[in-house]
């Protein structure tokens, strides 16, 4: 036996805490037990061992007052240390009422030797030695009283029935002791046993709360995820019915998170998380909720109000909140949300439903310049549904030829010359007549429906541009938008690239315009694409320009050949309006500048387009001269143009 064995061995297990209230329970039991064993030994001492001494009174009286006294201790110690010595020590005294009762004749420490195993029941030494001490104790003091000839109940006391010496006396002592080892160490294994026992339930509960935890939160911030909101949204339902309350669900989308997330890489679109959950958790009251359910998506809960009024602070406070400067990593980040709110019970009183609603609301938020929240409204519900039927709508129109361009001149506004058009694609429904495509473009990038749409478009500009050609005009250009979503598409490049050589075209005569979004997605595979496709010959517009985020940088690296300038700051110039707009001019400069043609778009008088011209503008496309039409009267309009102004064009 090594020595650490050794150690082991006389090395008593505490019982740590957490296993403390099982064995708080085992002991609660085993009391009970124990009081019924000392019970049993009352009657046996009794009667059983009477019947042939005649020592009833003695049993009687003996076991009587040790299970009284015990009953009593009971009360008041039960599940105690206190209690097991006292059962400890009870337990011994009947090994000496029989004694007296004339039945050491039976070798006693039988006797003392099951009460000792019974008190191993207890996961607790102490009783063990207790009892033990008793017996030798015992054994010791009537020695004595044997000795000095005393009686008790008329009877004279007896160590053993056969008298005994002192030598007989510490013999026993030591039988008793290597019995109180023995049961000592069972005892000890029992509580190792115990202890290893709870210590594994224990595992498995922290397991089991850690698993619960999990499949309850979100990973990332620690935030409730959408399962555990809508249990607590089912519990708040419940609630704001008994108490006749209400409750908002906010629905929050980060502002522009991608680019984050792209340009900065996804750890510090993760930190950024993590800081507007905590942030937002620090700002609401205790009973409201926040929650992640998607990617940049929370949910806000505010509790118990009755007025809707008193939701419009908060809700600021949380736009607010979100202006102040992120710092992330060391990056200082500006960062703004959108929220879209749905009531209980007001909108809906069906969870689904009003996470919807906010859902919707969020998303006019967002349409309406982001940075601000909208109430979900009956309206808005009706819009949404319109919507629905248009995406529903748009496959069919597509197969029976419902779609159609429209074609807007480009004209130099020098010479007056139209050098080109923009396709603009129309919807011509059967039932609703003409759709412009404010009103289904946004559907069909949403749906996916776009990139069928916009390989028709590509293909039926380059058909028009044949035609042209086919006709004589073999330098009149036509541009087509290209939306963002596009890009996304693996084969974009192969669309305009088979398309124009399928048709045998001059691929200079085809132009895309772009917007400024393309350029803040998908950066890197973007590039890519708009290089080979510029490559090709196809040239290349950015539309919109100035409302985006018209940043230098940008225009330098992008392989742009031309440049539109937002109808918005057309709109600005107004008649006998003598002041300077500083941006429009700056944007012309710019285009100048880095070579590109500069295009105004939405030109609607003369003056403005004399501005235009004044401070160097070249191309303009607007109603003064002509709306978007279709290709028969483009041809017509075309026909007039060379006959007024001949037909040398420049190339835009
Ligand atoms: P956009 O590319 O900026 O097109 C210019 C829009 O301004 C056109 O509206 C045009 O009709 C309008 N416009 C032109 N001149 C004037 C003017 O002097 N005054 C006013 N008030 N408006 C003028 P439209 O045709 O309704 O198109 C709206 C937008 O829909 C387009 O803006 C473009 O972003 C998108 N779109 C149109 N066709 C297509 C397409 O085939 N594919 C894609 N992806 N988007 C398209
Ligand atoms: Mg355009
Ligand atoms: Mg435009």
């Amino acid at each position: 036996m090594s020595h650490t064995t050794l150690e082991n061995l006389f090395r008593f297990p505490k019982v740590p805490e957490f296993a403390q209230k099982n064995f708080t329970e085992h002991f609660l039991h085993a009391d009970k037990v124990m009081l019924v064993l000392i019970v049993m030994q009352w009657v046996i001492a009794t009667f059983i061992t009477s019947i042939s001494y005649g020592t009833y009174l003695y049993g009687f009286v003996g076991g009587g007052l040790i299970t009284l006294v015990l009953l009593l201790a009971y009360r008041t110690f039960k599940g105690t240390q206190v209690m097991r010595a006292l059962v400890g020590v009870g337990m011994m005294l009947f090994s000496l009422i029989y004694i007296q009762q004339h039945l050491g004749r039976i070798e006693m420490h039988f006797h003392v030797f099951i009460a000792l195993a019974i008190l191993s029941l207890y996961k607790d030494i102490v009783p063990i030695f207790v009892a033990a001490i008793t017996t030798i104790l015992h054994h010791g003091v009537f020695n004595f009283l044997q000795l000095s000839e005393v009686s008790l109940f008329g009877m004279p006391v007896m160590v053993f029935n056969y008298g005994c010496g002192m030598d007989i006396v510490i013999l026993h002592g030591i039988f008793v002791v290597a019995e109180a080892l023995v049961i000592g160490y069972i005892v000890k294994l029992q509580i190792e046993y115990g202890v290893e026992l709870n210590r594994s339930e224990n595992q498995v509960l922290g397991l089991n709360e850690e698993l619960s935890f999990t499949s309850l939160h979100d990973s990332l911030t620690g935030l409730p995820n959408r399962h555990n909101l809508y249990t607590q949204l089912r519990l708040m339902v419940a609630n704001a019915n008994r108490y006749d309350r209400k409750f908002a669900v906010l629905f929050l989308d980060l502002d522009h998170f991608k680019n984050i997330n792209d340009t900065l890489g996804h750890n510090v679109g993760d930190a950024l998380l993590k800081a507007v959950a905590r942030k937002l958790k620090s700002i609401i009251r205790e009973n409201d909720i926040v929650a992640r359910i998607g990617g940049d998506e929370f949910i806000i809960i505010l509790n118990d109000f009755t007025d809707t009024g008193a939701i419009e602070p908060v809700i600021s406070k949380i736009l607010d909140m979100f202006h102040k400067e992120w710092n992330i990593q060391n990056h200082f980040l500006r960062l703004s949300t959108s929220i879209g709110v749905a009531i209980y019970p007001d909108d809906s009183k069906e969870i689904n439903e009003l996470m919807k609603y906010a859902d919707i609301a969020m998303y006019k938020a967002k349409t309406e310049g982001r940075d601000q929240f909208s109430f979900f409204t009956a309206t808005l519900n009706a819009k949404v549904h319109e919507e629905v039927d248009i995406a529903n709508d748009m496959h069919r129109a597509f197969n029976a030829n419902e779609f159609e361009l429209y074609y807007q001149p480009k004209i130099h506004i020098e010479s007056g010359k139209i050098i080109g058009a923009e396709a603009l694609i129309r919807w011509n429904h059967y039932e609703k007549g003409l759709i412009p495509p404010d009103h289904f473009i946004h559907i069909a990038e949403n749906t996916g429906f776009i990139l069928k749409l916009g390989k028709w478009v590509i293909e039926e500009t380059v058909r028009a541009i044949k035609r042209l050609s086919e006709s004589g005009y073999e330098d009149i250009h036509i541009s087509c938008n290209v939306s963002t979503r596009q890009f996304q598409n693996i084969n974009l490049y192969a669309d305009i690239e088979n398309a124009v050589h399928d048709s045998g075209i001059d691929a200079k005569l085809l132009a895309i315009e772009i917007t400024e979004s393309v350029m803040l997605e998908y950066l890197e595979v973007t590039l890519e694409v708009l290089k080979k496709i510029k490559n090709l010959g196809v040239h290349i517009c950015m539309d919109d320009f100035g409302t985006g985020y018209s940043s230098l940088s940008y225009l330098r690296h992008f392989p742009i050949d031309s440049l539109k300038i937002d109808k918005s700051f057309v709109d600005d110039i107004t008649h006998n309006s003598t002041n300077e707009h500083i941006l429009l001019n700056t944007i012309i400069a710019m285009g100048q500048t880095l070579n590109l043609k500069v295009v105004a778009e939405g030109v609607e008088e003369m003056y403005q387009m004399e501005y235009l011209r004044d401070r160097g503008c070249e191309f303009y496309q607007g109603y003064y001269f002509s709306k978007p039409i279709p290709e028969k009267f483009f041809f017509d309009l075309l026909l007039k143009n060379c006959a007024s102004s001949g037909t040398d064009r420049d190339l835009i």
